[in-house]
C-alpha cells in the first residue's frame, strides 16, 4: 500500500500532459495472438511442417487449403483480412526476409514477460520472470487510459488465458478483465452472452485457456453494447496448438481468427462512434524457436530467435504504406506508447519505448 501511495502521484505527472497535435483516433482495439510466428504472418503456411506427419494429420487436406507456391498468395490464403485489408490500408512490421525487424526486449521470451512489455512499455526481467499469477507491480497503458476522466470505465480486456487479471492487475487498475473460466457478468445479459457463458463450460478447456471464439464473441458483444474506447482481445490457441505440435490446428486457428477480426473491423467501419476514428493494433507476446525441425513448438530464452515478433496497424492516423521493407528495427516495448499516443495520451516511463512513429505520421 505504501508503494501505491508513492506511485500514484508519479503517474499523474507522467500522464497529465497531452500531445498538442490532434489525432483522428478516438478508440483503439488491441489484439494479440499468443506466440504466433512472424514466419507464418509474412510467408504463409510452412510446407516442411505441413508435410511432417508428426505435426499434421491430413497433409494433403491442409496443403489444399493453405499452400500455393507464390509467397504473397500463400500468406493471403492463410490471413486474407490481414493481407487484403491491413496490407493495403495499414502497416505491417517484422518481415525479416525484407530486412524489417521487431524484437522483444525482455530476456524471458515467454508470455507474462511479453504481455507485461506490450502493456507497460518496458521489460522487467527482475520482477516479471514467470507465468505465475502474481499481481503486476507495473502499470499498464490500459490502467493509464482508464485513469483519464474522459476514459474512466471505458477500457476492457477479454482474454483466453487466465493470467490477465494479474497482468493487468484488476484489483489496482479497475480495468474490466474477463478471462479464462470466468463467465461474463452483467445485468441483463443478452441471449448470446448467456450462450457464450455456457460454452465456457461445454467446450474443451485448453489448460489455462478457453477457446478463442468465446473470448472474441464475448468481447464483440461488449463492444456493441457498451462501446468502450479501448478494447483488448487476447487470443491463445496459436501458442497452445504450437506447443502440442499440432500445426494443422495452429493454421486453422490463425485462419478463423483472421476472419473474426475481419468481422469486427467490418462492424467498426459501419458504426458511427468507431468508423474512421478507430485504430487496430495486432501483435504477439513472443516468437518461437527456429534451430531444429521441431523448434517451432517451443519458445523461451533457450530457443534462439524466439524473441522475434511482428506488429500490424490499421487506422485513420496510419499511412497506407503496407508491408515495411526498409532496414528498420522496432521493439515490443514501443506498443504501449504507440497506443497511448494514438489516444493523445502521453505514456512514457524511464525505461519505456517510444511510439512507433510511422504509425501516426499522417
Ligand atoms: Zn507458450
Amino acid at each position: 500500500m505504501a508503494l501505491r501511495k508513492i506511485l500514484l502521484p508519479l503517474l499523474l505527472v507522467l500522464t497529465s500532459a497531452s500531445f498538442s497535435q490532434s489525432k483522428k483516433t478516438e478508440n483503439v482495439i488491441l489484439i494479440t495472438l499468443d506466440g504466433m510466428r512472424w514466419q507464418d504472418v509474412f510467408t504463409g503456411a510452412d510446407l516442411s511442417l505441413i508435410n511432417n506427419k508428426e505435426f499434421v494429420e491430413d497433409s494433403a487436406g491442409v496443403k489444399s487449403r493453405f499452400w500455393v507456391s507464390d509467397v504473397n498468395e500463400r500468406r493471403k490464403l492463410l490471413m486474407p483480412f490481414l493481407w487484403n485489408e491491413v496490407g493495403s490500408k495499414g502497416q505491417l512490421y517484422g518481415n525479416r526476409t525484407k530486412n524489417n525487424f521487431v524484437n522483444v526486449t525482455n530476456k524471458m521470451w515467454f508470455s507474462y514477460p511479453g504481455y507485461n512489455e506490450i502493456l507497460t512499455g518496458a521489460a522487467d526481467d527482475v520482477r516479471i520472470n514467470s507465468n505465475d499469477k502474481n499481481p503486476n507491480p507495473n502499470v499498464t497503458v490500459l490502467e493509464v487510459v482508464n485513469q483519464q476522466p474522459s476514459f474512466k470505465n471505458r477500457v476492457a480486456a477479454f482474454t483466453s488465458w487466465d493470467v490477465f487479471p494479474e497482468i493487468i492487475n484488476t484489483k489496482r487498475s479497475g480495468v474490466l478483465v474477463n478471462s479464462g473460466i470466468d463467465e461474463f457478468k452483467d445485468s441483463p445479459l443478452n441471449d448470446k452472452q448467456v450462450l457464450l457463458n455456457n460454452l465456457i463450460h461445454e467446450l474443451p478447456y485448453l489448460g489455462y485457456t478457453r477457446p478463442d471464439a468465446i473470448t472474441f464473441h464475448l468481447g464483440f458483444e461488449y463492444l456493441k453494447k457498451k462501446m468502450p474506447s479501448v478494447l483488448y482481445l487476447s487470443f491463445d490457441e496459436t501458442d497452445h496448438f504450437a506447443h502440442e505440435g499440432m500445426y494443422d490446428l495452429y493454421l486453422q486457428s490463425v485462419h478463423y481468427t483472421d476472419a473474426l477480426i475481419a468481422e469486427l473491423w467490418s462492424w467498426i467501419q459501419s458504426e458511427p462512434k468507431y468508423k474512421d476514428k478507430t485504430t487496430m493494433i495486432l501483435t504477439t507476446d513472443h516468437g518461437r524457436g527456429t534451430t531444429k525441425y521441431d523448434s517451432w513448438r517451443h519458445h523461451g530464452a533457450k530457443e534462439p530467435n524466439a524473441d522475434q515478433i511482428w506488429v500490424a496497424v490499421i487506422g485513420p492516423d496510419t499511412p497506407a504504406t503496407g508491408e515495411r521493407k526498409s532496414g528498420e528495427q522496432f521493439y515490443q516495448n514501443q506498443i504501449a506508447a504507440t497506443l497511448a499516443s494514438l489516444m493523445n495520451i502521453k505514456f512514457e516511463t524511464q525505461n519505456s519505448g517510444k511510439p512507433i512513429s510511422p504509425v501516426s505520421s499522417k
